[in-house]
């Protein structure tokens, strides 16, 4: 039996006092591509950051790749794009290349001769988003849409099993945003690279994820866009309208 990339068992997470999330349980097999909706401070990122090892549940069991993710040195296996670079610097002078190569420091093998199969991987990952031609341009004198493609880059430049964006596309002009997604879908498709994408666009989820998760504290829905167009729950819980923009199942 294939072990679950994520799975969830009464997922309790707090904040001092205050519970955030709520007897989740779900489990996220590899090759799903999961949306992961929400009203805001429905807990999605605090989802993430448990998922991501840096903070603990509460109550309840969570594994990723079969292991608690607190102990899991997820870097090896988890590529994490945040949402905003706000931490970024425009002038801080590094090149696209040096970003791409940020992505392997949480390497723990660094065997003798690794400088080489570095430079590789570094190499495959600017082919892969098409921006070896800019390899040695400073980042802050790219487009938007080419800096996100040298942060997409680095997040995959360990080669994860598990992509997990965070609203990855609200910064991009709409071609940008449907290449992103072309790329996304293809890793997803063609390297079974398992997908969670946080995102506000819940009209347009369906277009792309293959299973909605929709959060509220807790679990409101988790399943299929043909399941969650056939549910009575969902018609009740969203309004038949609002479902079938969500569902994305007729057009
Ligand atoms: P979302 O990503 O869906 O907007 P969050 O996971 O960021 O939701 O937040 C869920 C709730 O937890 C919110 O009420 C938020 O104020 C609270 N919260 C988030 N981070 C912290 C924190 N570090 N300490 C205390 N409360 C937090």
């Amino acid at each position: 039996m294939q072990m679950n990339v994520v799975s969830a068992n009464d997922l309790c997470v707090r904040y001092n006092s205050v519970q955030v999330l709520t007897d989740l349980t779900f489990s996220i097999a590899q090759g799903d591509y999961i949306g992961l909706v929400g009203p805001n401070g429905s807990g999605k990122s605090t989802l993430i950051k448990t998922i991501l090892g840096l903070i603990p549940s509460s109550k309840g069991i969570l594994t990723v790749f079969g292991h608690d993710p607190v102990k899991l040195n997820h870097r090896d296996v988890i590529g994490y794009l945040p949402q905003k670079m706000n931490f970024f610097n425009p002038f801080f002078p590094a090149t696209v290349e040096e970003i791409v190569a940020l992505g392997l420091v949480s390497r723990k093998k660094s065997p003798a001769g690794s400088g080489r199969s570095q430079r590789a991987a570094v190499e495959k990952a600017l082919d892969m988003l098409g921006i070896s031609g800019v390899r040695k341009t400073l980042i802050g004198d790219l487009s938007g849409g080419q800096q996100q493609r040298a942060f997409i880059a680095r997040a995959l430049v360990n080669e994860p099993q598990l992509l997990i964006l965070d609203e990855p596309t609200t910064a991009l002009d709409p071609e940008i945003r449907e290449q992103f997604f072309g790329l996304i879908q293809s890793l997803n498709k063609n390297a079974r690279v398992t997908v969670i994408l946080v995102t506000h666009d819940i009209g347009n989820i369906g277009k792309y994820a293959s299973k909605l998760l929709y959060l509220d504290n807790r679990l409101i829905f988790y399943g299929s866009f043909g399941e969650f167009c056939d549910s009575d729950r969902m018609a009740h819980y969203f309004g038949t309208s609002s479902q079938h923009i969500i569902c994305h199942k007729h057009g």
